[in-house]
């Protein structure tokens, strides 16, 4: 028997999908499939500064184009600025948040005084203003408290995943300097908010999942399952990114743009001429990859 699912596709419109974020609405799409379940697409807009003006337009024609058929009526992250406000009004009423007066530099300076010059990579926040804003100091940001303890959870492409969050990242920021509601906040309360139980997502969000569920545990929300897809680098290696100026798709020919998706998922190209059928076979074909795996993917 099928489980109540849904899932849901979050794109930032800083531009148009390129083949990167392609390649996670596929999986996204072909799991809600797979599952006979819910596919909903949220716009992520809080960032006012990364918004391309018409990126939300181009990203929703593509999915059309690509033949993806969403649920329900898209949700746009600028709406929610309440619903942020309550939950950050609940964290703090429990004293699980706290200002922090620090900048970047600051917190970097503090960090290899305290791990020596060789502190490199993800520098966890050395908790400077936890317990209290230091003289003279006003607050900037607000960070979440993160207690002690290893997040564990199942990723069912990835297998077993875990990451002691407090000592890889630190309290970490649930509403930003300039009083835009961070990224980790506005998912989890909107994940909760929407009923989403299955994340897909590109394998660069893979080291906020322990965060979002922390943060989720916290809330007294159940955390969704989810999937990491591997990500599509350039020849060069880098990820491909609005940011690096990644091409945006083709759309004059959608199920070339498919059948590469699907290739870079690990699948062989599907022998089908049109979207309608592709669709219609890709799910079988992902069906049978979960449950090999056992990856506790189909139930
Ligand atoms: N908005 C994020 C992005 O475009 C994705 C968020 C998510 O899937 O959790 O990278």
């Amino acid at each position: 028997m099928l489980l109540p699912y849904t899932g849901r596709f979050a794109p930032s419109p800083s531009g148009p999908l390129h083949l990167g974020s392609a390649v996670a609405a596929v999986a996204s799409y072909v799991d809600a499939r797979a599952h006979g379940g819910q596919w909903l697409v949220r716009i992520e807009d809080l960032d006012s500064l990364r918004v391309v003006q018409g990126a939300t337009h181009s990203i929703l024609q593509q999915l059309v184009a690509l033949g993806m058929k969403w649920d329900g009526e898209i949700l746009h992250q600028s709406s929610r600025l309440d619903a942020y406000q309550t939950t950050f009004d609940t964290l703090l009423s429990l004293n699980l948040v706290y200002p922090c007066g620090c900048t970047r530099r600051e917190i970097v300076d503090s960090v290899l005084r305290l791990q020596g010059e060789s502190a490199d990579g993800e520098r966890p926040y050395p908790g400077t203003c936890r317990h209290g804003l230091p003289e003279g100091r006003q607050g900037l940001s607000w960070r979440l408290r993160v207690p002690e303890g290893v997040v564990r959870f199942e990723d069912r492409w990835l297998g077993a995943m875990e990451q002691n969050v407090a000592h890889t990242v630190g309290d970490f920021i649930i509403r930003r300097a300039d009083g835009i509601w961070a990224y980790q906040l506005a998912v989890v309360v909107d994940d909760a908010a929407q009923g989403v139980t299955d994340i897909v997502r590109g394998e660069d969000l893979l080291s906020s999942t322990a965060r979002q569920q922390q943060l989720a545990k916290m809330l007294g929300f159940s955390a969704p399952r989810v999937l990491h897809v591997p990500l599509v680098v350039d020849e060069s290696g880098l990820k491909l990114s609005k940011q690096n100026n990644a091409t945006a798709l083709d759309l004059t020919q959608p199920l070339a743009v498919l059948q590469r998706s699907w290739q870079l998922l690990g699948f062989e190209r599907l022998k089908v001429s049109n979207i309608e059928d592709f669709w219609a076979q890709a799910t079988p074909v992902w069906v049978q990859r979960l449950s090999r795996a056992n990856l506790h993917g189909i139930n």
